[in-house]
């Protein structure tokens, strides 16, 4: 079961995106909170929103929760 991540900054578009542990975007961020371990990116975005109401699967790692 993987770790994920929510990134602790906004993008561009205010979304803040969700990361899979081992996903290259997520070595360049620089503040990240840890959602703990999920089965997938569904139930990781769902801890996310907890904190941001506009988190979002990465596209890259997450692209099943990616929503444009
Ligand atoms: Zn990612």
């Amino acid at each position: 079961m993987p770790k994920y991540f929510v990134n602790n900054s906004a993008q561009t578009n205010g979304d803040y995106e969700v990361h899979k542990d081992g996903c290259y975007w997520l070595t360049l961020v620089t503040s990240k909170k840890d959602l703990g371990y999920h089965y997938g990116c569904e139930s990781a975005v769902r801890e996310a929103k907890k904190t941001y109401a506009k988190s979002n699967g990465c596209i890259h790692c997450s692209k099943e929760c990616h929503t444009s």
